[in-house]
């Protein structure tokens, strides 16, 4: 497996202005492995109760995601229950059942130890370090989270920036976690921390890249409707880590090129409530979508 994914299957409830979903198949694996899936192969490392549906198994399967890692446990699924209000870029968590994630400690299958890139998904840090320990020597590690784990395992997250090369945080899980209110000096403190690249995503208004002293900036793709919001980060990193690992180099230009993938993910995404959209991307729409970029942003 050159791409592997740790993170979080789940059921989601999630209210938007423009509607509600209710046990919508989500999480942070779910949305970056179908992202991903349409760049490399990808397999995923996560836990699923008994109460988790075979059609969504077989989805998954169906796009072409490797569940050789995905355990299924006594238990209830992971749930998540957000809301967003007129800001689309700020999801309110209304709650978090962690269920069947408490006490999974994951036990690599051998053909995913050698995984050459590897996304260290929002979930538990300590579970983002039990995968990581496991992994032979990687390539690239990058990792995300959110403020539930900032504010209740901020030292275990910590350790985790340490060991990473990579780190993607939306803008105010950045200011957050840096405690600085500037986005440039919250970056600088971010790298500080361990990774030497750092992306911060802002929803509607792109992403950007920081390394060393360089700074790359890649909009978000114009849409006139934005039905759910949820898992346009983790699509994004689908698109950004599925591109590296199918291009294999990590020059300049192929991290650029994977930010402009990681914004063309996360605009499918947002289009339709969970995967309604995402999961039946055709590559000649990542095509399309990659053209009208370019002239977006040629002066
Ligand atoms: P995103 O919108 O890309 O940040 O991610 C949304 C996904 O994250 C949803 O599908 C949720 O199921 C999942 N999620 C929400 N809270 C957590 C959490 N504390 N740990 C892991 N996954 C979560």
């Amino acid at each position: 497996m050159s791409l592997l994914v740790v993170g979080s299957v789940a059921l989601d409830c999630v209210q938007t202005p423009q509607g509600s979903v209710r046990d919508s198949l989500g999480g942070s694996a779910t949305y970056f492995s179908v992202s991903a899936r349409l760049f490399s192969r990808v397999g995923m490392v996560a836990v699923v109760g008994r109460d988790f549906p075979e059609e969504h198994v077989q989805f998954l399967r169906s796009r072409g995601v490797d569940l050789s890692g995905m355990e299924r446990r006594e238990g209830k699924t992971f749930r998540w229950h957000g809301r967003y209000g007129q800001d689309l870029n700020d999801a309110k968590t209304l709650k978090t059942e962690l269920n069947v994630f408490d006490a999974f400690r994951p036990s690599l299958p051998a053909a995913y130890r050698e995984s050459q890139y590897l996304f260290l998904a929002n979930i538990d840090p300590d579970l983002q370090v039990s995968v990581l320990e496991q992994v032979n020597g990687p390539r690239l590690v990058a990792c995300d989270t959110m403020n539930y784990w900032i504010v209740s395992k901020p030292e275990a997250l910590k350790r985790v920036l340490k060991r990473v090369h990579l780190f993607l945080a939306n803008e105010a899980e950045a200011k957050q976690l840096a405690q600085e209110h500037n986005l440039l000096k919250a970056a600088r403190a971010l790298v500080r921390m361990g990774p030497s690249i750092v992306i911060i995503k802002r929803g509607e208004y792109g992403a950007l890249l920081f390394k060393d002293e360089a700074v790359f900036w890649a909009p978000a793709y114009p849409l006139e409707a934005i039905l759910d919001p949820t898992g346009a980060g983790d699509s994004f990193a689908g698109g950004f880590m599925g591109y590296l690992s199918a291009r294999g180099t990590l020059g300049e230009r192929d991290l650029r090129r994977a930010l402009i993938y990681g914004s063309i993910m996360a605009s499918f995404c947002v289009e339709d409530f969970g995967l309604g959209r995402l999961g039946s991307v055709r590559r000649h729409e990542i095509r399309e979508r990659y053209a009208l970029f370019r002239s977006l942003t040629r002066f």
